[in-house]
Parts: structure tokens; C-alpha cells; sequence
């Protein structure tokens, strides 16, 4: 065919493209991943657990990890995905070290990292193609096609565009030069080679090697509107930004005889290919993927919202990688947990099954694990994105917030509640002075409400001779003597064995106090929480309640 009358134009040759993306200068062994989302607006758990297994290997041999927006399908496209995308990453610790970073910027040699931008990449090589006689233009129409595959039904025949069936596969140049001259739309078809009973072998780092029957099929490389099919820039994406492993979803797997023939014919080295099975769940006695539309925690937006801490989130997908992780944090309870060393060939090939309760009770441990400090910091940044008045109260006395944040976490069995930092505003808002306000009308009911009504002049004793400075010990002492004027028994056993000299026990004082300094009878340690409240704090709120 004349190649001058046909686009695509080649504005580069391969040899071109060859020096502007030459093989990267890495380490022996260091191996180069990518994330390629598709901008549809949405980010999946499934996409966050393939891009920490891709950027942990890339890291761990000294590599690079990539991140491609692949949008070549401007009708699914939504606005804002691409920052979403960042911002999951981001939240997560997996940002990319080349790729996009943020407002449309980029870094990296071996850009654009957009698919929508690299158009002239795709024709090229796809003039390469043409020129070759590895793939040809196709004029068949929407209703064309339809009646090709009815008839293949009829016939009982594999559907496709194949073969004898393919309409377009060995038409003349005139007929082409006719179509073109009539301005009829096109597409381009790779021109398959493989024969009837030829066999590939998918070497697939986690499923060992797989057998497919060759590819027959004339595959769409550019679509009408010139974009390429996810086929053909996959191929040259992968090849020109020089992948060395491409670990995607296992809906890839029966394409692959398509993409190891084009790799063939442009006479390019493949990478390596992993493919990863979706994440299921348990639901009822069976197990399904987990469903964009079925389940909330399919969106990692779910896990942002929610503020799963990062070293949460993380240490639970390395278990859904590879089940050694839980004996490995066991042995190692203070390493970071980059240092556990991924393998591919760990990871399951029937899917890892998802589990919300398990989730929870690591974040427990990682946030266990956190310093006050870490946790203020975490927490902040979540806040200030999803609750923001909460963010403002926080943040104003950073000393007095990890100090609340530190209560009982020192003794023998440190207090292990919070899970996700969205708890935080319900669980400690009480400590700040204008959350506490605005919990009167919940205090005075639940004052109202104690049983039994708490003696008269109790508040008043503790505000008059309450110290700070008495240790734990004193402090039980100090607050049973006071209890005991007032007809507490100091224990509940002491109550139950005499109930008609006491109006209550120790724990009725307490959970009066608890009302009166917290709005509500749960509450972490009584002394600690005082302590932390502070003198000025506690005779506030306690000579506000003595009118209650
Ligand atoms: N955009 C493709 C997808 O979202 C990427 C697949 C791949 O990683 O190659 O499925």
C-alpha cells in the first residue's frame, strides 16, 4: 500500500523512538513497574494492592515505579479521577517516582505518561506496521461486523475477526485507496500470524507457565477516532517506557497470545507478565469479587473517609500478599514493614479473600503501635480534609491533643480502640472546650438519668480539694474518703455485702464525675483523663455541673 496517501503519520521511525527511550540505566536485577489506571472515576482496593506489590518489588531491587493514566477512552473518562488517583496513592505511601504528580505535572525521562498524549508514539509505530504488512486498514461497518457474527453463530463457528472472516485482510490497494477517497472511517487491524494449531507459552511469574492457542485474531490497534486500543499501548507503552514486569489483573490473561505476537512482530523482548486475581469476599457460602456497585469498601475513597491509617491499610494487603506477613510482624514487632520482602510467586493465583474484621483488628495494632505523636500527625492531616471543625479544635494545642491521644497506652495491656481516625471526633471530642459545650443538653440527660442520683455536695468536695499532683494511688485514696462521706462504699463488694449503709459504690462516684467532666458515662481512666483535662479544666466543668 502507498504510504503516503494512508495515516497514520509517522512522525518518528523505531530506531527514533529506540534512542529518545533507551533501556534504563539500572542495576543488574532491578526490575520496573507501573500502575496503568483508567480514569473512570472511581479507584479500586484492587488497584492499590497491585500498585503496592508493583511498587514494592520495583523498590526492593532497586528499580522504578511508574504511573500511566491510560485514557484512550474519552467517552468513560470522568473529571477529577486523575487526582483521586494521586490522592489514594498518596494517602497510601505509594506515589509513583515517575508519572504524574500533581496538576498535570510530570517527572520522569520516559513520558508523556498520559496514553491521550502519546499519540504520535502509537502512529508511528503503527506506520512501522503498516509498512511491515503486519497490519492493515479496516472499513467494516458497526452492521457489518454484527452480521459477521451472526453468521459465525449460525455456523457455529469461533467468533471474531479472523481469517477468511476478516473482511478487510486482503482487500487490493484500489479498494483501499476507493474507501479512503470516500472518506469512509477506519480502524487498523493487526494482521495475526498464528496458525491454526500454534501454541503459545504465557511464562506468568505467580501462575507458573500457561498454554493459549496463538493469535488468530485481527485485533483493533487504533481505533476510528486514531486513539490506540489498551493492546497495542500496552505493547508499546511497556516496550518504550521499558517495563521489565507488568503485574495487572487476570482479565488480561486471554489477550495475552495477542500482545506476545505484536512484541513478535516488532521484534521486541517482552517483559515479564504477572497476573493477579481479582480480591474476593465471603458472602454467605460463596466467595465474589468485591463489587464496585455491591460494596462501599471496593472504593479505596471508602478507606480515605473512613482515615484507615496508612501502615494499616498497608500491613493488611501484605497479608492478603502473602500470608507469611502476620508470622513476619510477629518476629518483628518494631520493623518497618518495607522490609518484608515480596515475592510474586507467594501470591495467590485463586484471589485473596477480603476481610473487613481483619482489617480492623491490624489497624488496632498499627495504631497500638503509633506514638501519640504519629497518630496527632496522621490524624490532622485526615481531619483537615474530612472534618475540618474537628481539625480546628485539634490542632489548636497540638500538646494537649496527643496528650489526650496518649491516655492509657503505657500500662501492661495499653488501651487498643482506635481503629480508623473518623472515630476520633465522637470518641475525644469532649476534651475541648467547645465540643464540651456543645454536648450540655446530652450531659445534663445523662446526669438526670444516673442511678443512683448522685449525692449532693459531691462535686463540690472534689472541686475543693481535687490535686493533680497525687499519683494514681493517693488519688483512689483521696477519692474514696471523699465517696465515703457521702455514703459511697470504696467497692462494689463492700456495697453488696451491706447495700442499705451506702447509696452506691466507687463506680456510681465515678460514672457521676465521668457525666460531669465528659458528657457521658464511658470514659478512658478516670485519673488519667483528670490528669490530662487538667486542674483548671476539671473545676470548670464540675462548678458548671453543681447547678445541674
Ligand atoms: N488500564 C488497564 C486497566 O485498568 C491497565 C491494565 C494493565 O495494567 O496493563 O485494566
Amino acid at each position: 500500500m502507498d504510504s503516503a496517501v494512508f495515516t497514520p503519520q509517522a512522525q518518528y521511525t523505531l530506531p527514533e523512538l529506540e534512542a529518545k527511550y533507551p533501556p534504563r540505566a539500572l542495576p543488574e536485577g532491578a526490575r520496573v513497574t507501573r500502575f496503568g489506571p483508567s480514569p473512570t472515576g472511581f479507584m479500586h482496593i484492587g488497584g492499590l494492592y497491585t500498585s503496592l506489590v508493583s511498587r514494592r518489588l520495583a523498590h526492593q531491587s532497586g528499580g522504578v515505579f511508574f504511573l500511566r493514566i491510560e485514557d484512550t477512552d474519552k467517552k468513560r473518562e470522568v473529571d477529577g479521577t486523575v487526582d483521586l488517583i494521586l490522592a489514594s496513592l498518596a494517602t497510601y505511601g505509594l506515589s509513583p517516582d515517575e508519572g504524574e504528580i500533581a496538576d498535570g505535572k510530570e517527572v520522569g525521562a520516559y513520558g508523556p505518561y498520559r496514553q491521550s498524549e502519546r499519540m504520535p508514539i502509537y502512529q508511528s509505530c503503527v506506520r512501522w506496521l503498516l509498512d511491515q504488512g503486519h497490519a492493515y486498514p479496516c472499513f467494516a461497518t458497526a452492521d457489518e461486523l454484527q452480521a459477521l457474527r451472526e453468521e459465525q453463530t449460525r455456523r457455529k463457528v469461533p467468533p471474531g475477526y479472523y481469517g477468511g472472516w476478516a473482511i478487510w485482510r486482503d482487500k487490493t490497494e484500489a479498494d483501499v485507496a476507493a474507501a479512503l477517497a470516500a472518506g469512509l472511517p477506519f480502524t487498523i487491524r493487526l494482521r495475526a500470524t498464528g496458525e491454526r494449531d500454534e501454541r503459545v507459552t504465557l511464562p506468568d511469574t505467580i501462575r507458573g507457565d500457561l498454554e493459549f492457542p496463538a493469535n488468530q485474531t485481527d485485533v483493533v490497534l487504533l481505533k476510528a477516532d486514531g486513539m490506540p486500543t489498551y493492546h497495542l499501548a500496552h505493547v508499546v507503552d511497556d516496550h518504550f517506557m521499558r517495563t521489565t514486569d507488568v503485574i495487572r489483573g487476570n482479565e488480561w490473561l486471554a489477550s495475552y497470545p495477542m500482545h506476545a505476537q505484536m512484541f513478535r512482530l516488532f521484534g521486541w523482548a517482552p517483559p515479564r507478565f504477572a497476573h493477579i486475581s481479582p480480591i474476593e469476599k465471603q458472602d454467605g457460602g460463596s466467595r465474589r469479587k468485591l463489587s464496585k456497585r455491591h460494596d462501599p469498601e471496593a472504593s479505596v475513597g471508602w478507606y480515605m473517609e473512613a482515615g484507615y491509617p496508612l501502615g494499616a491499610v498497608t500491613e493488611y494487603l501484605l497479608n492478603l500478599i502473602d500470608g507469611r506477613f502476620e508470622d513476619w510482624r510477629a518476629a518483628n514487632p518494631a520493623a518497618p514493614n518495607t522490609q518484608f520482602p515480596i515475592e510474586l510467586e507467594r501470591m495467590s493465583r485463586s484471589g485473596a479473600l477480603f476481610d473487613l474484621v481483619k482489617l480492623d483488628s491490624v489497624s488496632r495494632d498499627v495504631v497500638g503501635a503509633m506514638s501519640a505523636k504519629a497518630i496527632y500527625d496522621a490524624a490532622l492531616v485526615w481531619a483537615s480534609g474530612h472534618d475540618p471543625e474537628f481539625a480546628v479544635r485539634f490542632a489548636a494545642d497540638a500538646a494537649y491533643s496527643q496528650a489526650i491521644l496518649d491516655i492509657e497506652r503505657h500500662g501492661e495491656r495499653p488501651r487498643k480502640d482506635v481503629v480508623r481516625w473518623s472515630q476520633l471526633p465522637a470518641d475525644i471530642g469532649y476534651f475541648f472546650d467547645n465540643r464540651y459545650a456543645e454536648l450540655q443538653d446530652e450531659a445534663k440527660a445523662a446526669w438526670a438519668a444516673l442511678q443512683p442520683a448522685p449525692a449532693a455536695g459531691l462535686l463540690s468536695a472534689v472541686v475543693e480539694a481535687y490535686d493533680p499532683a497525687l499519683d494514681r494511688d493517693q488519688w483512689l485514696e483521696w477519692l474514696r474518703d471523699v465517696g465515703l462521706r457521702f455514703g459511697y462504699a470504696p467497692n462494689a463488694k463492700t456495697f453488696k455485702a451491706a447495700p442499705d449503709q451506702y447509696i452506691g459504690h466507687f463506680g456510681d462516684l465515678a460514672s457521676a464525675l465521668r457525666v460531669a467532666l465528659a458528657a457521658r458515662r464511658n470514659t478512658p481512666d478516670l485519673h488519667e483523663m483528670m490528669q490530662v483535662l487538667g486542674k483548671d479544666r476539671v473545676v470548670a466543668r464540675l462548678t458548671a455541673a453543681i447547678a445541674w
